[in-house]
């Protein structure tokens, strides 16, 4: 339940490849239990091709972002070549039992695209049947690994276009997190209002701060506290590859300093929490976010107080 003066900080936790669901998830995972906290895992449900999507960015702004962010250390060699010199290995169906466990263990697992890298770097060059079959795909991947229908969806690289918002309100998601906005609302595109309600990220993410406001692990985390805002759900986005991996330490400092200043939750139960009739209409609008070099999908101005 929620009460005026109520701040929350839901941990969304994108898991975009092999070794992310291997191995940084059980690293996060031991760090929430250890604290008895409760957070959103997104798991990509098809293959991971990350070393294609790094192979095909090579623009001058990707490149000192990868030497910002140092991604050999972050991401390790096999994933840098999956998809391209080295075939491309599945996400969430190698590693049944790490996501039931997940479950078990009180956390949520929603779906983060099929496709990681086909979605981010193509979405709007694909027709409405491919954006449709990454999306029916995705959840009959998790349906086969948890048994259950998936609830929420977390568009791969905050990008989505008409077609994708369409694909997710027809396959039956409870809610979606696919951009970059203040407060949850329901999206409009080309003249459309959706159904699904958009609960977005609100705050920076690491990989947008690290090395261009800070690079000590208190100093991040700091950093990302006081953008919380009282009395409101602040949403937080995290990378199994990142804060599981060489920034554990940011996500360490960054719970332990939530703890009294905000309540940690899970965006199903937000979700569950929302009147869909009653949310704005928001138009959704591709831009820039300082620290990243893709465009991704922000929440525009209302355009209506609800339909
Ligand atoms: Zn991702």
């Amino acid at each position: 339940m929620t009460s005026p003066g109520d701040t929350r900080l839901a941990l969304k936790i994108d898991i975009d490849t092999h070794d992310g669901l291997a191995r940084g998830v059980p690293a996060i995972a031991s760090c929430l239990a250890a604290r008895g906290l409760c957070a959103s895992f997104f798991v990509v449900c098809g293959p991971d091709r990350m070393g294609r999507r790094l192979a095909r960015l090579l623009s001058p702004d990707f490149v000192r972002k990868l030497i910002r962010t140092r991604p050999v250390r972050v991401y390790g060699w096999r994933t840098l070549l999956s998809g391209t010199l080295l075939p491309a290995r599945p996400v969430a169906a190698a590693f049944p039992r790490t996501l039931r466990a997940l479950v078990d263990a009180g956390h949520e697992v929603g779906v983060h695209g099929h496709d990681h890298a086909r979605w981010q770097d193509r979405l709007p060059r694909l027709t409405a049947a491919e954006v449709s079959a990454e999306v029916t795909q995705a959840a009959t991947v998790y349906r086969t690994v948890l048994g259950t229908a998936p609830g929420g969806f977390a568009a791969p690289g905050w990008r989505c276009t008409p077609q994708s918002l369409a694909a997710v309100d027809a396959a039956g998601f409870a809610y979606r997190s696919d951009t970059r906005g203040a407060y949850p609302y329901r999206p409009a595109a080309e003249g459309r209002v959706f159904r699904i309600p958009e609960i977005p990220t609100t705050l920076p993410t690491l990989d947008e701060l690290y090395g261009r406001i800070a690079r000590r692990p208190q100093a991040l985390a700091e950093c990302i506290l006081q953008g919380l805002r009282p009395g409101q759900l602040n949403v937080h986005t995290l990378h199994a590859e990142l804060e599981g991996g060489p920034h554990l330490d940011v996500l360490e400092a960054l719970l332990d300093g939530v703890q009294g200043v905000a309540r940690v939750v899970r965006l199903c139960d937000e979700a569950t929490a929302l009147a869909p009739a009653t949310l704005p209409v928001c138009s959704v609008r591709e831009g820039a976010v300082p620290g990243r070099a893709m465009p991704v999908a922000l929440q525009g101005p209302s355009v209506s107080a609800g339909t």
